[in-house]
Formats: C-alpha cells, sequence, structure tokens
C-alpha cells in the first residue's frame, strides 16, 4: 500500500507556497488511500509536493504534515512537539502565566491538534480525522513532554462534523481534571470550568489584550479630563459578552473606584465572573447582568445610561461567507449602540473573532457605526490574537481575532 494524491495540472501553487491544505477540487486522482491515511501529494507529472492526512469526507480533503519526503511516524510527532513546547515557553511568562495554547493546529505545523496548559492540566481537541487517528500516541506524547498530572479532551465543537467525526470529551491520560481549575493568568488568578466551559475552558487569545485594555483604562483615566467633561471618581465600564470576566479583573485594576457591570446571556458564565472577581479581591466592583446584549444596550440607550468605558467581545457572527452580511449587521449594531452609550472622552474597546470579517471591514464598521451614532472616534490601539495563538504567514486564515480601541 502506497496511498498517494494526484493534483491537477496548476493546483500545486499554494502548497509551494507551503499553504497545508488542499481542496477536493484540486485532487485529479486518489490512488490506495482510505480516509485518515498518511498520504503522499505529487504534482500532475508525478513530482513530490508533501506528506498530508487524507479524508474523503471533507472539503478540506489532504492538510499537510511536512514539505519534505519523511515518515510520520512517532518520532516525527515527537519532534514537532518537542519544538512548540520549547518555543512556547519563550511567548508566555512562567512567573505569572500558567494557562496558555501549546498547539495552535495548522500555524503550530501540527493541523487539527489543539493542546492547552491549565496549571497542572492539558486539554486536547481533535478537530479532524487525521489527528483522531493518532489521538492516543498524540496524548501519550503530550503526558511525556509536559508531565502534567492529566491529560482532558475536548472534541465536544461543530467543526468535527464536516470531517465525519461526532464529539468526544473524557480523560485521556492520568487523572480527571477537577470542575474547576484555578489558574493564572498575568498574576491574575481564573477559575476555569475546562470539562463545560466555551473552547477549552477560557479565551486565552484574549491574554494580551485584557493587559493591554487594562493598562489604556487607567491611562484614559489620567489623561481624557482635558476633553471638558471631568472624569468620573468611580469610572464604569460595561463588560459587554462577559463569559467569565476575563476582561472584568483586568479592567478594574484601571482606578481603584471603578464598578464593572458585567453583561451576558449565560447565567453559569456570570456566576463564574462573580468567583473570579472575589478570587481577585474585586467582587465588590462588580455587577452581573444577565440577558441579551442587543436588547440590554437599547435598554441603556433609552433609559440615557452611560459608561466611561464599554468592551464589546461577542461570539463569531460569521461562521459562513454566507451570514457575512446578516454578520456586519450584527457588529453594526452593537458599536453602534456602544457610542452612543459612551461618555465624551469615553473609550470603546471592540472585538471580532470571525475570520471570515478582515480587520478592513471591522474597521469599516465600527467606523459607521460611530458615523451613525454621531460621534467623532480615534483608534488608540488595534489587537490582535495572543502570541501562543501565531499567525502563520503562509495561512492567513490562522488569523481571526482583531479589536479596535476607540476614543470617542
Ligand atoms: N470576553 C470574554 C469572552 C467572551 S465569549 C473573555 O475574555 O473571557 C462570548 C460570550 O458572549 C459568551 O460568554 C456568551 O455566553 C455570550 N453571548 C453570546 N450571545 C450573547 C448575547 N446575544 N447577549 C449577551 N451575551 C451573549
Amino acid at each position: 500500500m502506497n496511498p498517494r494524491i494526484h493534483l491537477k495540472p496548476g493546483k500545486d501553487k499554494p502548497l509551494r507556497a507551503r499553504h497545508p491544505w488542499i481542496f477536493s477540487g484540486a485532487i485529479a486522482r486518489v490512488e490506495d488511500a482510505r480516509d485518515g491515511d498518511t498520504v503522499g501529494i505529487f504534482d500532475s507529472t508525478g513530482g513530490f509536493l508533501a506528506r498530508g492526512y487524507y479524508n474523503s469526507k471533507s472539503q478540506i480533503t489532504a492538510r499537510v504534515w511536512t514539505f519534505n519526503d519523511e515518515p510520520i511516524d512517532r518520532a516525527f510527532l515527537r519532534a514537532r512537539l518537542e519544538r512548540v513546547v520549547a518555543t512556547r515557553t519563550t511567548l508566555i511568562d512562567p512567573a505569572t502565566t500558567n494557562a496558555y495554547r501549546l498547539v495552535n493546529a495548522e500555524s503550530d505545523f501540527l493541523p487539527g491538534l489543539i493542546v492547552d496548559r491549565y496549571a497542572d492540566f492539558v486539554i486536547m481537541q481533535f478537530l479532524t480525522l487525521g489527528v483522531e487517528k493518532r489521538k492516543a500516541e498524540l496524548a501519550k506524547l503530550v503526558e511525556e513532554l509536559l508531565e502534567p498530572r492529566g491529560v482532558y479532551e475536548r472534541s465536544d465543537v461543530d467543526v468535527r462534523e464536516k470531517e465525519g467525526l461526532v464529539p468526544a470529551v473524557g480523560v485521556l491520560r492520568g487523572e480527571e481534571p477537577p470542575d474547576l481549575i484555578e489558574m493564572r493568568e498575568n498574576d491574575f488568578r481564573f477559575l476555569v470550568d475546562v470539562k463545560r466551559g466555551h473552547k477549552t475552558g477560557f479565551y486565552l487569545d484574549q491574554r494580551e489584550n485584557r493587559r493591554r485594555v487594562a493598562e489604556l483604562l487607567a491611562a484614559g483615566q489620567q489623561g481624557s479630563a482635558g476633553a471638558g467633561e471631568p472624569q468620573s471618581a468611580a469610572p464604569e465600564i460595561l463588560n459587554g459578552f462577559a463569559y467569565t470576566g476575563g476582561f472584568a479583573v483586568y479592567a478594574c485594576t484601571a482606578n481603584e473606584n471603578a464598578r464593572v457591570v458585567n453583561l451576558d446571556a449565560s447565567r453559569d458564565a456570570l456566576n463564574l465572573a462573580r468567583e473570579n472577581m472575589r478570587l481577585n479581591d474585586c467582587e465588590d466592583r462588580g455587577e452581573f447582568v444577565e440577558g441579551d446584549a442587543f436588547q440590554i444596550l437599547r435598554r441603556y440607550r433609552d433609559s440615557g445610561k452611560l459608561f466611561d468605558a464599554i468592551i464589546l467581545d461577542p461570539p463569531k457572527f460569521v461562521y459562513a461567507q454566507s451570514q457575512l452580511q446578516s454578520g456586519l449587521r450584527g457588529y453594526k449594531d452593537i458599536n453602534l449602540l456602544a457610542f452612543k452609550l459612551l461618555k465624551p472622552g469615553g473609550t470603546l474597546v471592540t472585538f471580532s473573532c470571525s475570520g471570515q470579517v478582515s480587520a478592513a471591514l471591522f474597521q469599516k464598521v465600527v467606523f459607521e457605526a460611530a458615523t451613525d451614532a454621531k460621534r467623532d472616534a480615534q483608534i488608540v490601539a488595534k489587537l490582535s490574537q495572543s502570541p501562543d495563538h501565531p499567525i502563520l504567514l503562509a495561512f492567513p486564515e490562522s488569523e481571526y481575532l482583531k479589536g479596535l480601541v476607540c476614543r470617542a
């Protein structure tokens, strides 16, 4: 058996630019390959291009392990994992942070695989059949390299459907994690529900943004009084789409009297947000509002309520190109409302994690929102995902999170 796929003429270009995906339309012929197999990938003249894994059920029919002609065995996987582990610790300060992404799939040359560390536990996600087939091997390697108390699987993600896979959750190695893991992020303490929370439990991709936003809010408190309006002694911050209070805990450090209204549709998330504020000695400065942000922002607008700062970190609005227009209307709507709710000199921190919405398009939507709200706004910072969620130059799809910090 020598499983191979042969590409159509001209379809080798993206691979030569080291893009890791082969779409079904690029394939001329498949030889001896079953779904999940490791395959050689060849151009239309029979020249070797790459070695990857194959799944006929997926539109992304093959993903590249390597551009070298080498076996994909235990030693290969171990070397790949060793490299990311060694370089990650240069991007994270282990003295202040013990929760971070170790493997970010394609952008760490391990397509389909996510590995996150939370203190003594490791959470893995297997997004594709190619890595699903190597689950036991990969979990064992992760255990050997990181020596955690346990390795737990959270492969309960919709994208697995596109690979013909059902959700999978449970212990892979060692101990089962407790219901809540306490971890440290930039010296703040957080409880993380790794078994039921979003993603693998926490939005690790926002770590650097939380820090930066706290700094900018602190600076805004000192700086913007000259705009004519004195800043409030007890600034009010609205943390929209608060989840478990990541931004709230950091935002409290902007000013010792700052108060944070946490708004989220999930009661469980807000309960944990309260716990997290308590853990960082700022629970008395938090308020917790359960409901739909679109409705609650309107209610605040109608009642004339204003904030010194507003953070908007909504879930993905655009999953497919067909949802682009409705998604953009969603972003416009909440940002328009937010601009209306800002005091003069106030700060809006606004994010989009929809990969289909480029940074330029997102900025345009925020601009239109400001215009409709009749607010002049300056961008004082542009934000992206934390460095443990690297963006591979050859794979622009790996850039998804963008944020703007605007002063109105
Ligand atoms: N900023 C958070 C992550 C936000 S994730 C952090 O740093 O941890 C998005 C959150 O939006 C989720 O908690 C989800 O419950 C919430 N959400 C989704 N739709 C919502 C809606 N219409 N109104 C309010 N909250 C919503």
